[in-house]
């Protein structure tokens, strides 16, 4: 199977001829090519969005609009056969492809498509003059995304994008890139004007960063490591691009002891390791008030051990492959790194091997670890797979210290019924997201992104739309 690039409203390879290999993590196994793309191809998508963005940034909202529900219902339509897609082409589960990824894709769509008729700018009137601000879209806009939530991160991106009026040059992770590639048959079929949105697959050192650097890119929104987002902000420095970097994430959970234990037993062990804990959102530092801290680890411990581990097709599977044989070699390496940091391997601990069609593919036991301190490897670095820590604090203040203590700052969870204890943390915690006795419950119009190593900008409802519009004030004399 070859997947194509979309540019300019046709499905094409690179100009090259030259092609990457992509892997189906739960088999091992190759099962398609995608284009390596490099700078002539990025330069034609480029040049036609550049092209196509005079057009789409004068139709009205509600044409854009229509063009976006029209994808969204074509995306509902063949939501089975692109969960199917996601599932292989990452590993993940199907039934949370099902339930979480590609539902969320639509409804991205959806979401912008309604939010951009509802978008208004301000007015300041004064005695003899009215200004009024306009919101005007910027261009060519970039949208990079990873490889943990493929399609429901790159139209994430996209939707606000074209909402707002701006063309885009995609460019999704090279790891996963076959529901882009289905997105690309949807724009053609759902009547986008040709040039509107173009994807193009390839590495990040090669399609990625000529699609960065290129000149008439005015936005670049990205999702994925610290280090890629510091490699965009250097190259692009002094091009005075506007800049969205979505970035990695080491969330704590605080766990006090007067919340409500079994509720959250649950959400704990779902942040822990929902997608096999490839979710910038996911906890991989769980701290426990030590009045509770034995009573925990035993639990959860024990709550980790019925994780059904295996073929991602299979209903009964609860963790699926992790995204490729490099990660999980890099997640293995982490808990040898905990090992010699001293820790405690409570379970997991190892690759796994599922007999059958999977037996090549890329399994990690859930693993939690306790011991380490808190400025260990093992608490300090993203390793984003199936691994969480366990510390134990005694006082709020010590609480606090160690949920601040890395240089990331996405999401922090908080488990207490003590409400000046929620106020204080909350405005604390240096964290970009806070969720009090919950975990991951978005509401699309709400600001997200982090702090420190974890972002700059935020994404979701209007922090979106103004994203990818520029502001221009007129002020009119009487
Ligand atoms: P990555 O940084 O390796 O790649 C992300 C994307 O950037 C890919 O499409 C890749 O091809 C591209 N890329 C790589 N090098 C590039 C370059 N030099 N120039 C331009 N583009 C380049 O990240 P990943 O491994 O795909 O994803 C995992 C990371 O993403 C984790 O750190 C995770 O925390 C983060 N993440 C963050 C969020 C968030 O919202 N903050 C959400 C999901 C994932």
């Amino acid at each position: 199977m070859q997947i194509l690039n979309l540019i300019n409203g046709k499905l094409q390879p690179a100009h090259k001829g030259a092609w990457l290999e992509n892997i189906e993590p739960a088999t091992g196994l190759v099962y398609s090519q995608i284009p390596d793309s490099d700078a002539s191809d990025i330069d034609q998508a480029v040049l036609a969005a550049q092209a196509a963005f005079v057009g789409w940034a004068e139709t009205d909202p509600e044409t854009r609009s229509a063009c976006l529900e029209r994808l969204a219902d074509l995306i509902d339509r063949d939501a089975e056969a692109l969960a199917a897609d996601e599932s292989r082409d990452n590993g993940k589960p199907l039934s949370l492809a099902r339930e979480i990824d590609i539902p969320r894709a639509a409804l991205n769509f959806r979401f912008f498509a309604s939010a951009i008729q509802h978008f208004s700018s301000e007015s300041h009137a004064r005695p003899g003059y009215l200004n009024y601000t306009l919101r005007e879209p910027l261009g060519v806009g970039a949208c990079i995304s990873p490889w943990n939530l493929p399609l429901y991160l790159l139209t994430w991106k996209i939707a606000p994008a074209l909402a707002a009026g701006n063309t885009v040059v995609a460019k999704a992770s090279e790891v996963t890139p076959l529901t882009a590639y289905r997105l690309s048959e949807l724009a053609i079929e759902a009547g986008l004007p040709a040039g509107v949105l173009n994807i193009v697959h390839g590495s990040g050192a090669q399609a990625g960063d000529a699609l960065t650097r290129h000149p008439l890119v005015k936005a670049v929104s990205f999702t994925g490591s610290t280090r890629t987002g510091a490699e965009i902000q250097r190259v692009t420095a002094g091009q005075f691009k506007k800049l969205s970097l979505e970035m990695g994430g080491k969330n704590a959970a605080l766990i006090f002891a007067d919340c409500d234990y079994s509720d959250m037993l649950e959400t704990v062990l779902r942040s822990s390791f929902a997608n096999q804990g490839q979710i910038c959102l996911c906890t991989s530092r769980l701290l426990v008030e030590r009045s509770i801290y034995e009573r925990f680890c035993q639990d959860f411990v024990a709550r980790v051990r019925e994780l059904k581990v295996g073929d991602p097709h299979l209903p009964e599977t609860q963790q699926g492959a992790v995204v490729s044989a490099q990660h999980q070699q890099k997640i293995l390496s982490c808990i040898q790194t905990a090992r010699q940091e001293g820790a405690e391997i409570l379970c997991g601990g190892q690759a796994i091997q599922v007999p059958g069609r999977c037996e090549q593919g890329y399994f990690v036991g859930p693993t939690v670890v306790s011991g380490p301190g808190p400025q260990s490897q093992t608490n300090q670095a993203e390793i984003f797979g199936p691994v969480v820590s366990i510390q134990p604090f005694d006082l709020d203040s010590e609480a606090l210290d160690l949920a601040n203590a890395t240089n990331y700052g996405l999401a922090a969870s908080l488990w207490t019924n003590d409400q000046r204890r929620v106020q204080a943390f909350s405005r604390s915690l240096a964290a970009g997201i806070v969720w009090v006795n919950c975990w991951m419950v978005r509401d699309l119009r709400t600001p997200f992104g982090g702090v420190k190593d974890s972002g700059l900008g935020r994404e979701g409802g209007w922090e979106a739309l103004r994203f990818w519009t520029q502001s221009k004030n007129v002020c009119i004399a009487d």
